[in-house]
């Protein structure tokens, strides 16, 4: 049976909050990416999302993408099979700002390709052409120019 979901404020001393947690933060990773000013920049990022599990969110400013993926450490406990030897990353993070009890209140969230396409024609100047139109250069590894 999953423990009762308790809020922070009621943890009693010497309790600790992730013994309350789904892991979270073991469920994916995220990193930051260049801010997307073109409609190249953006077409890259509706191929991220494209693939699926993955999202791409803005923070204080910072654009970043998601990639939800377990991480192979994490028992079925919820608890991390390598707790001595984990990741820097890992023993830097701390419950005091942690997603326990929020639900990723980002500036801004796409989790489709759709989103992010909407969002450019939103911000950006109308573009001549969509890059699907366009005849594909002789060089097919080359970027299309938009
Ligand atoms: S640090 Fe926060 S999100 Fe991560 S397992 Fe602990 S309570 Fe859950
Ligand atoms: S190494 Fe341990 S603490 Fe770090 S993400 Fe994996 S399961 Fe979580």
């Amino acid at each position: 049976m999953s423990k009762p979901r308790v809020r922070r404020e009621d943890l009693k001393p010497g309790e600790v909050l992730c013994e309350y947690c789904t892991a979270r933060c073991c469920q994916y990773f995220a990193f930051p990416i260049e801010k997307p000013k073109t409609w190249s920049d953006f077409d890259h990022i509706r191929w991220y999302l494209m693939h699926g599990n993955c999202a791409v969110f803005v923070d204080d400013g910072t654009w970043y993408i998601l990639i939800y993926s377990p991480c192979q450490h994490l028992l079925p406990d919820n608890r991390c099979g390598i707790y001595e030897h984990r990741p820097q990353v890992c023993r830097d993070y701390s419950t005091d700002d942690c997603e326990y009890d929020n639900d990723a209140c980002y500036d801004q969230f796409f989790e489709t390709p759709e989103q992010i396409w909407e969002y450019a024609e939103a911000i950006l100047p109308e573009r001549k052409q969509p890059v699907w139109n366009r005849p594909r250069r002789y060089d097919p590894l080359r970027l299309p120019v938009l």
